[in-house]
């Protein structure tokens, strides 16, 4: 029986996918919780709407010609935040005239900061969701209080420590950074999406329990509540469909008839690119390994290329049922496979919460931006997997053996276990996420319409 559904929340996603998933998830979360859901997105990258037949869907006009699928640069973000203003401005105008309209808040992600300007122009509460992890926050916060204490640093400081930002080196500085600098643009940038203006709280698809301490210290920063209530996509009654790409669903087919543990699963996200000399590394570091493995290449992702062309010649011939290709896997029913033992991947925060989640270990190469961060915690705090710093065919064969046949790697392996079993008591009732999430429900209700 359909409940009564009293208040009303919006929320505005970021239309890539690392963004855009947590954010349905959310809506589903909320949707069980008795809300009514309603989307307001960009144009590009819009959800299916087919597959949320639950929440009410508003495409705002983002005025852009195309949306690349590789990382946004800062002139598309600004123009998205900039075109979407009106529009939100004026569906928000006429949604409040309308009798009986019973508007919650609107809740952003946070690259999306022009919503705050909208909805205090209309004096609705807006509340901020983080997609990534406290950890990444907290350390840009501290960077953008003291900029010219880390900018410019000279080559030979890369690997040095920096205790305050602890486990992070010159090196994982998870900013634009050319020639050891940091351009202005990118300083603003971040200044934009950490100034969450006159928000009143904060949802974090993260545990508490995970990330205790720095929560409290951005709390302390921010002056607002703070709503952990992660693992997303492990909160909600189901999980919400939100590929942008197509899933190659042949893949498990391929995993029934592995070993268990024994498959390496390789994939670095939705937006990562990789050159053809990185392409051929990986491929002889997998072959060389000999372990089995399922490897995503996305379409578009090695720079120059459509495709994987310059994957070695007879590559997929030579490696034979033991390797498979996908251009797009099911990820998540990937990791919870049981033939699946281990996880290459580029540290998104979604991939690092569905991988713990499921219990797999990490082999982390990082990119940009939150992945240095988390590529650090995984390896040097959580020490739940390996990182490679040098894309050499030897290296990556060593780290995968490491992983998936040595001792070292089995210790690993115990550690993600009891990760993923404080995740699971996190969920139960009494868990912090479970109590945060009712928190939510109550503060959102609470709030003033
Ligand atoms: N993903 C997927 N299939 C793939 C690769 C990735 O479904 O073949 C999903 C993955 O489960 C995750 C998201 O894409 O939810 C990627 O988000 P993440 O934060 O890990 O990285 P980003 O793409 O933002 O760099």
């Amino acid at each position: 029986m359909e409940v009564e559904r009293k208040q009303s929340v919006i929320l505005v996603p970021c239309p890539y996918q690392g963004h855009l998933t947590p954010m349905l998830q959310l809506g589903n979360i909320l949707h069980s919780q008795g809300f009514s859901v309603i989307v307001a997105h960009t144009r590009h990258n819009a959800p299916n709407y087919t597959n949320h037949p639950q929440f009410v869907f508003h495409s705002m006009d983002d005025g852009l010609q195309r949306i690349d699928m590789s990382f946004p640069s800062v002139e598309t973000l600004y123009s998205m935040n900039e075109n979407c203003k009106v529009h939100l401005r004026n569906y928000l105008a006429a949604m409040m005239e309308e009798e009986g309209n019973e508007l919650a808040c609107i809740i952003y992600d946070s690259v999306m900061f022009f919503v705050d300007d909208v909805a205090t122009q209309l004096r609705v509460p807006t509340v901020v969701l983080y997609t990534f992890s406290a950890a990444f926050l907290h350390s840009i916060i501290m960077i953008l209080q003291q900029p010219e204490k880390y900018f410019p640093f000279e080559d030979s400081q890369l690997m040095d420590p920096l205790p305050e930002l602890h486990p992070l080196r010159y090196k994982d500085l998870p900013f634009y950074v050319v020639n050891n600098k940091i351009p202005e643009w990118d300083l603003e940038f971040h200044r934009a999406t950490c100034d969450i203006g006159s928000s009143v709280a904060a949802i974090w698809n993260t545990m508490q329990d995970l990330e205790d301490s720095t929560l409290l210290r951005l709390q302390e920063h921010y002056k607002m509540p703070f709503f952990p209530i992660g693992p997303f996509h492990k909160m909600g009654p189901l999980d919400s469909l939100s590929s942008i790409f197509e899933e190659d669903n042949s893949c498990l087919e391929w995993l029934d008839k592995q070993a268990p543990n024994s498959v390496l699963y390789v994939s670095l996200g939705s937006l990562a690119m990789i050159n053809d000399k990185e392409l051929i590394e990986t491929a002889w570091g997998l072959a060389n390994s000999e372990q089995p493995f399922l490897w995503v290449i996305r379409p578009g992702s090695i720079s120059g290329f459509q495709y994987a062309e310059a994957l070695p010649d007879g590559y997929e011939e030579m490696v034979g049922e033991r390797g498979r290709i996908v251009k797009w896997a099911p990820q998540k029913q990937v990791l919870a496979h049981p033939a699946v033992g281990g996880f290459y991947t580029h540290c998104g925060w979604n991939s690092t919460v569905e991988s713990i989640c499921e219990q797999v270990p990490m082999i982390c190469r990082p990119f940009i931006a939150d992945q240095l961060v988390n590529a650090r915690y995984l390896s040097q705090i959580y020490k739940v997997g390996f990182e490679i710093e040098v894309i050499e065919r030897t290296v990556i064969e060593k780290t995968i053996r490491k992983l998936m046949l040595s001792e070292e790697g089995e210790n690993v392996k115990k550690r993600v276990v009891d990760m993923k079993q404080n995740i699971v008591a996190a969920m139960e009732i009494d868990g912090t996420s479970h109590k945060n999430l009712k928190d939510l429900v109550d503060f959102i209700s609470a709030l003033p319409s």
